[in-house]
C-alpha cells in the first residue's frame, strides 16, 4: 500500500513479535503477581507508542492495566528541544503503583528525560521504561532505559505507529523513507 514510499524494511513483523515476546517474558519476571502495589500499571505515549504498547500487554504473562498520555515537544518536527507540554495527561493516580513507560523510540532522550521527572514526582512505587527503538544519540541522555527492542541506526523510520506527517502509522513493519517523500 505504501511500498512506493518506502526506501527499505529495517525490521520485519516477524522480527517486531518474536522481540516483543523476549521483552514481555523477561520483564513480566520482575512483577510478582499478587504485589500489594497492585497489577503493572502500563503507561503508552501517544500516538507513537499504541501498537507496541498493545502487542506488548498481550504478550506479558502477568495480568497489567494500561493508561496512556500524549505529549509535544516544542521544536522542529524531527528534533525535540525537551520543552515538554502534556496534551493528555493521566485519568489516574499512579502514586504506589508499579508503573512502566511503554515508548515507540528514544531519538535525543529529552522528552522521556522530562516525563520520567514528571511521573516521580507523583510518587509511583516503581518507574521503568521499555522502549521498542532507540537511536545512537540516546545512550548519551541519563536516563536508565533497562529494556530496548531494537537499538537502530541514526535514520529517520516510519511504520508501526510511527509517523511522518501522521502518515505510515498502520505499516506493520519498521521502514526507511524514500527521500522523494520529504522533497515531494
Ligand atoms: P526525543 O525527545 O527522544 O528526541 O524524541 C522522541 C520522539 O521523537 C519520539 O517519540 C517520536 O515521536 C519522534 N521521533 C524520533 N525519532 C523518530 C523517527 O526516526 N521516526 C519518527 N517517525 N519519529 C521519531
Ligand atoms: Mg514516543
Ligand atoms: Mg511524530
Amino acid at each position: 500500500m505504501y511500498e512506493n514510499d518506502i526506501a527499505s524494511v529495517l525490521i520485519s513483523e516477524d522480527q517486531i513479535k518474536q522481540r516483543t515476546k523476549e521483552l514481555a517474558e523477561t520483564i513480566a519476571t520482575r512483577y510478582p503477581v499478587g504485589a500489594p502495589e497492585g497489577d503493572l500499571l502500563l503507561i503508552g505515549v501517544l500516538k507513537g507508542a499504541i501498537f507496541f504498547m498493545t502487542d506488548f500487554a498481550r504478550a506479558l504473562p502477568i495480568p497489567t492495566q494500561m493508561e496512556f498520555m500524549a505529549v509535544s515537544s516544542y521544536g522542529s518536527s524531527t528534533s525535540s528541544s525537551g520543552v515538554v507540554r502534556i496534551l493528555k495527561d493521566l485519568d489516574k493516580d499512579i502514586a504506589g503503583r508499579n508503573v512502566l513507560i511503554v515508548e515507540d523510540i528514544i531519538d535525543s532522550g529529552l522528552t522521556l528525560s522530562w516525563l520520567m521527572r514528571n511521573l516521580s514526582s507523583r510518587n509511583p512505587a516503581s518507574l521503568e521504561v521499555v522502549t521498542l527503538l532507540r537511536k545512537p544519540e540516546a545512550v548519551k541522555v541519563d536516563v536508565h532505559v533497562a529494556d530496548v527492542g531494537f537499538d537502530i541506526p541514526d535514520e529517520f523510520v516510519v511504520g508501526y505507529g510511527l509517523d511522518y506527517d501522521e502518515r505510515y502509522r498502520d505499516l506493520p513493519y519498521i521502514g526507511t523513507l524514500d527521500p522523494k517523500v520529504y522533497t515531494g
